[in-house]
């Protein structure tokens, strides 16, 4: 089954795309064709879900398969929940991995609590109208450095204590095993593959 995803993200793309074949299952993950030349919405929303429901009611409409999009992004209980649903731009420049890190570790300088989460909303939709929602969560503790070049985002500060290295520093699959992203994807195939065995 084709399955469509919006992102322009190549970090959060190359995970779409190692999915399936980390869950064994048969789902042909595609960019929707034609995206780079698609107005992307406003992403209003005060919520991951929110959000991640606004772009894929949206980008559904420009195809016949299902199509999912993802929010997400890293939640620091020190610093009240930011930078949450501004993850990408946090810094002020969407996608600006390098300017986000650093104000993150300027902002827990000196903070004795360091515990954050992943959180990440998949929405599923076909034809503008969303199927359902999944979500998942990683937790861990933020670092005053980076460790590691893998991964994408606040990976390199995210120390996840059962592996004992950054998410940076872990393996793609072992990122999956335990991600926000993989819980997530993982609750969506199966969803998915209930939905096809009753048809
Ligand atoms: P969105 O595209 O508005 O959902 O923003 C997601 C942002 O959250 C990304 O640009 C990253 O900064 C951060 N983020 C989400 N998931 C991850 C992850 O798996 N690792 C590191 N950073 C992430």
């Amino acid at each position: 089954m084709i399955l469509h995803c919006a992102t322009t993200n190549p970090g959060k793309l190359k995970e779409f795309q190692l999915a399936a074949g980390h869950f064994g299952v048969a789902f042909d993950v595609r960019v929707l064709p034609g995206l780079s030349g698609i107005e992307p919405p406003e992403e209003t929303g005060g919520t991951f879900t929110e959000n991640a429901v606004i772009k894929a009611s949206y980008y559904s409409q420009f195809t016949g398969q299902y199509l999912f999009c993802d929010d997400s992004g890293l939640v620091i209980d020190a610093l009240n929940g930011e930078p949450g649903v501004r993850s990408a731009r946090y810094a002020g420049v969407h996608g600006g991995d390098k300017a986000n890190n650093e104000l993150v570790k300027q902002k827990m300088r000196g903070q004795a609590n360091r515990a954050g989460r992943f959180v990440c909303v998949l929405a599923l939709a076909r034809g503008g109208e969303i199927v359902e929602t999944f979500e998942g969560v990683v937790e861990g503790q933020i670092l005053d450095e980076e460790r590691g070049t893998g991964g994408f985002g606040y990976d390199p500060l995210f120390y996840h204590p059962p592996f004992g290295c950054t998410l940076a520093e872990a393996s793609d699959s072992q990122k999956m095993s335990v991600s926000h992203r993989g819980e997530a994807l993982a609750k969506m195939f199966r969803f998915l593959m209930e939905q096809r065995a009753e048809e």
